[in-house]
């Protein structure tokens, strides 16, 4: 007899053939586990190149909302290239899998970084913010809306870059001043205007980078309580409290993003200039051992 686990893992083979580009891989270390996808460590054994395998069992993408959602999520990522946006290698399938191969990102996601640290100082913010926004800026220009930006998706390479990943929620904008008014999921960070069903576009995510912004340097999100739907009524009502422990340039640069009005919002440009940008250290590099301790800011 062999346990759950051993018939699990007997599914995702040790070697992975791409039949397409006739790449194999091994597959190495186990990374992380989501709704769907699991994540390992795979090696091209042709080139020695270390990557993420994201693979997903078909046994579990029954609903055709599922298969949608995953070729949503392909076709918008394999065509977006761009320093801080997780790289996207190829993608393949056998009987059992899908298989995404993705650039690896060793040190995890800002998820892990924010639980271990709580609140992180403004120099680390500004560091990790202006690449963020970076990121969300070309995801724009090329029409596509992330719409679940939260920690969790912002994943980290060994020098600390940003690198914005998962487009499970991801939706491309058709035409200009389109409205989406569907979204088949729950985003973290999620927007009034997509509680209250009015038509959402860009300015989802500048609400949740603000809200990824008051998180960073609160320490917790803005809008927690201990209930979802006490949490989405304080969200309709934009009701929030910023500590004024805060410096000015950022309680002014989260309260910019946070606004109920979407068009009342800046765009990903105008916040690049902010002068939260300009009101202290930009540091050029962090040490990893930000990732466990605050950096000496003397
Ligand atoms: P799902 O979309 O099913 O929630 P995720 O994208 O969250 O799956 O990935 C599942 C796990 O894999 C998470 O633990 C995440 O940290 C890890 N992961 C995903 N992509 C990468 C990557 N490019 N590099 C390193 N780890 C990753």
């Amino acid at each position: 007899m062999t346990s759950i686990k051993e018939d699990e893992k007997k599914e995702i083979p040790e070697i992975i053939h791409d039949p397409q580009t006739n790449s194999t891989y091994q597959r190495l270390r186990f990374f992380g586990k989501g709704g769907f996808a699991k994540c390992y460590e795979i090696q091209d054994i042709a080139t020695n190149q270390i990557y993420a395998g994201k693979i997903v069992s078909k046994k579990l993408m029954v609903k055709s909302s599922q298969k949608e959602k995953m070729s949503q999520e392909i076709s918008i990522h394999r065509s977006l290239q761009h320093k801080h946006v997780v790289g996207f290698h190829s993608f393949f399938e056998d009987s059992l899998n899908i298989y995404i191969v993705l650039e690896l990102c060793k040190r995890r996601s800002m998820m892990e970084l924010h639980k271990r640290r709580k609140a992180i100082t403004e120099p680390e913010t500004r560091f990790y913010m202006h690449q963020i926004l970076l990121g969300v800026q070309y995801l724009h220009s090329r029409r596509i809306i992330h719409r679940d930006l939260k920690l969790g998706n912002l994943f980290l390479d060994d020098d600390l870059h940003v690198k914005i990943g998962d487009f499970g929620l991801a939706a491309k904008i058709e035409y200009e001043g389109e409205r989406k008014r569907t979204l088949c999921g729950t985003p973290n960070y999620i927007a009034p205007e997509i509680l209250t069903r009015d038509g959402h576009s860009f300015e989802v995510d500048i609400w949740s980078l603000g809200c990824i912004m008051y998180t960073l340097m609160v320490g917790r999100p803005p809008f927690e309580t201990s209930t979802l739907r006490d949490t989405y009524k304080r969200i309709k009502q934009c009701e929030y409290r910023i500590p004024s422990s805060l410096r000015k340039p950022a309680i002014s640069m989260i309260g910019l993003q946070l606004q109920a009005k979407p068009s009342q919002r800046p765009s990903v440009d105008k916040l690049l200039q902010h002068e939260f940008f300009s009101s202290g250290i930009m540091p050029a590099a962090l040490p990893l051992s930000c990732l466990t301790t605050a950096p000496r800011t003397d």
